[in-house]
């Protein structure tokens, strides 16, 4: 298969998906492997904020999102665009994963320590995590484990992960929902977007996807469109995310809709975990906490 690139530029386009992305699929496993046990993961955290915020120069943060990294020694950072679906491939997904859910648990662990109560942890979960209940029984183990709120967890994913088993679905996430934990429907729009499974599954929680942001202010059908899907998340009582919100006059189009955070370059990148707690650090929200346990009416 040849693909025209434009000029007399030509590309082979090999359909092996293993291939795919231009790299054998083995040699992928090995890097995934080589960080699973030499301990290059990281997370790195991006800040979501309050969207009805009254100056969305100075938002309040409402949480944050996990997004994983490989922390290569020669090669340097390595993006989850460039091994997640090979580790989907491969099974190293569960691996990647239950190490994404302990060091969530970590950090909700020393947020609450310091007695960080409200702001929640987005953490995402690919479809093989679903397998034989892994996914369920992680969490419970996680709870019992740490001393953590399930409220403040949030566990994301994306709605092509509907299209597997969606009996063995609805009862895991269900179930999940019991333990108190949250659930966002991550990337809404790109996939198949079934309005029913909407309606049946426990999601509290949409996440519209970048692609409907980046166009907002200079086309009106994308204005359009992003309005239905905000109006109808909100008329199933869903809270509405917007991410990849890189302009400020996207984040005005968004708030004036009422959606309810903002995640996006424009406010803040995926940082590591030590500049995220140095910049959003305790103090403000502990001071919070102090006037509100002081009003006795409250
Ligand atoms: P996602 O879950 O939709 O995460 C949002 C992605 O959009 C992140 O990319 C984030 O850095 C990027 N982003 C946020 N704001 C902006 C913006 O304003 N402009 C642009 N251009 N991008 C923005 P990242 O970190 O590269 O992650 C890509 C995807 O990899 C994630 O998309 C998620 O699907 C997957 N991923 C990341 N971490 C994990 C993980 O721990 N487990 C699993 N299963 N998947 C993960
Ligand atoms: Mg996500
Ligand atoms: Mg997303
Ligand atoms: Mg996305």
């Amino acid at each position: 298969d040849i693909k025209h690139k434009g000029g007399n530029q030509y590309r082979l386009c090999v359909r092996d998906s293993a291939l795919e992305d231009g790299e054998p699929l083995f040699l992928k496993e090995r890097l995934i492997r080589e960080a699973l046990t030499r301990g290059w993961l990281c997370l790195y955290l991006q800040p979501i904020f309050q969207a009805q915020s009254p100056d969305l120069d100075a938002p309040s943060l409402l949480g944050a999102e996990a997004l994983v990294r490989i922390h290569h020694p020669d090669l340097g950072l390595i993006a989850p665009n460039e091994f997640i679906a090979a580790a989907e491939k491969t099974g190293q997904i569960i691996d990647i994963g239950n190490w994404v859910l302990e060091e969530a648990a970590v950090i909700l662990s020393e947020w609450q320590k310091q007695g960080i109560e409200t702001r929640y942890l987005s953490v995402n979960a690919s479809v093989m995590q679903f397998r034989d209940q892994g996914l369920l029984h992680k969490l419970e183990s996680l709870i019992e484990r740490h001393p953590i709120r399930p409220r403040q967890l949030i566990i994301e994913v994306t709605e092509n992960l509907m299209l597997d088993n969606e009996d063995s679905l609805r009862f895991q996430l269900e179930a999940i929902r019991k333990l108190g934990v949250n659930l966002s429907l991550d990337d809404f729009g790109t996939g198949f977007s079934c309005l029913s499974y909407l309606h049946n599954l426990p999601f509290g929680t949409l996440k519209i996807d970048r692609s409907f942001v980046m166009n907002v202010q200079t086309s009106r059908r994308d204005r359009e469109l992003a309005r239905i899907i905000v109006d109808m998340g909100h008329s199933l009582g869903m809270q509405v995310v917007v991410e990849g919100i890189e302009a400020r006059g996207q984040a005005e189009i968004f708030r004036a809709m009422g959606v309810r955070a903002f995640q996006g370059y424009h406010f803040a990148r995926p940082m590591p975990l030590q500049a995220f707690n140095a910049r959003y650090s305790s103090s403000s929200e502990t001071r919070m906490c102090l006037l509100r346990a002081a009003t006795p009416d409250d």
